[in-house]
């Protein structure tokens, strides 16, 4: 496309689209493309492929002729089953008739969270560092996106008193993510609780993004909507992708209020029409016998986690044990770079790729992350690789 044309078509996209920034993960992982034998710790997916029954049972339904429209809701089969697990597992009851919505992925489960309850100028909490869409995303729907920085030596966790002091009368949504993006943080149910309250005292929606929540290794998750007076208030979001294996069949969930589930679903059923029936036979299965090998790669990241977190401390870049998810964030402010010169230098010279800190929010930056969803082996080649380019630099 010749700059004329090219300056002609960016006067016509929106404002709204040309005011968000291309993710910093992405923009850093074009650097590696084209480049080969990178050991990539960058990545936010599981490295193994779904189990094989989940994916022979949505072969079985493709033969069975299995390839048309669901209900715009979702499949009720799997809206019982997701209805069932969370009764099941956190003493929560949902409807699965009006009160669950099957989505495109926690991605869009997201957006639609957000469009459903944002009017212009309405503020939304955003604990930082945080996963990378949680701002375009409040600003494509036409809300206010606030910052709100998390520090290293809580853990990275929000506190009641972070929390207030960013909160102002058009404050309508806090967002929390727990396990986290990027920094493997969770917090105990006291914590919570805590939350809770301040989310009560100023009528605070909260959309909590929960799809890390069976990668906990040390302490059982807890859902924010099965605390006390939660239920309603909160837009519980989760997904299959990171528990599963399952990122490439694209499903997700809602569950909230009747009334925000409507309202989701008025988007929903425009814009997206049902999440893949495919997908949606696969994750039943996933629900009913999923179990065991969920379980496995949970053993297995768990014993990365312990690896990557030791050796990451023996080269001198602190790094805190996350308690949860599959990434690490550890510091690398003792050897004087940015986070964006050291994961350049690091991805130029030892062709190891890890993500700048930045990238999930400024306050992220003096750390990187790095994803334990690789092999052992990946792991300690990397490690080693590391270890060169400190002793180097
Ligand atoms: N939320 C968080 C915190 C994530 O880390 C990711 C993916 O990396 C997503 C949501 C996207 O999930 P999904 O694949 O269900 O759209």
């Amino acid at each position: 496309m010749s700059t004329k044309t090219k300056e002609n078509f960016e006067a016509k996209l929106s404002r709204k689209v040309r005011s968000i920034s291309p993710s910093g993960i992405r923009k850093f992982f074009e650097l590696t493309i084209g480049m080969d034998d990178v050991i990539s710790l960058g990545v936010g997916e599981p490295d193994f492929v779904t189990p094989w029954h989940i994916r022979e049972h949505a072969i079985f339904a493709l033969e069975k002729g299995y390839t048309m429209y669901t209900s715009n809701y979702g499949l009720l089969s799997l809206r019982e089953k997701i209805a069932d697990y969370l009764e099941e597992r956190y003493d929560i009851s949902y409807s699965p008739k009006n009160q669950i919505l099957v989505t495109v992925g926690v991605s869009e489960g997201f957006d639609i969270a957000l469009r459903a309850v944002l009017d212009p100028g309405d503020q939304v909490l955003i604990p930082e560092p945080g996963y990378v869409s949680y701002i375009p995303l409040t600003v494509m729907a036409g809300g206010d996106p606030v910052s709100v920085p998390t520090r290293p030596e809580n853990g990275f966790k929000l506190t009641p008193s972070l929390i207030e002091k960013h909160i102002t009368p058009k404050t309508k949504v806090l967002i929390l993510n727990y396990p986290c993006n990027p920094t493997g943080s969770t917090y105990t149910r006291d914590q919570l609780l805590d939350i809770a309250a301040v989310a009560r005292k100023h009528d605070l929606i909260v959309i909590s993004d929960e799809i890390y929540e069976n990668l906990t290794y040390d302490s059982p998750h807890v859902c924010f909507s099965s605390l006390p007076g939660m239920l309603d208030r909160t837009v519980l979001l989760n997904g299959l992708s990171k528990s599963y294996a399952m990122t490439g069949w694209r499903i997700g969930y809602v569950a909230s209020n009747e009334k925000f589930i409507e309202a989701m679903m008025k988007i929903h059923q425009y814009s997206i029409l049902c999440a893949p029936i495919l997908s949606q036979m696969a994750a039943e299965e996933a629900f009913v016998r999923g179990d065991k090998a969920m379980r496995q790669m949970t053993g297995e990241y768990n014993k990365r986690r312990k690896f990557i977190v030791r050796e990451m401390n023996n080269l001198g870049l602190d790094c805190h044990m996350p308690e949860g998810a599959f990434y690490i964030f550890p510091s690398i402010r003792k050897t004087g770079l940015s986070s964006e010169e050291f994961c350049g230098r690091l991805l130029n010279e030892e062709k190891v790729a890890v993500v700048p800190g930045n990238a999930f929010g400024a306050c992220g930056e003096g750390f990187i992350r790095c994803s334990y969803a690789t092999s052992l082996d990946n792991l300690e080649e990397a490690v080693k690789k590391i270890e060169k380019f400190l002793r180097n630099k």
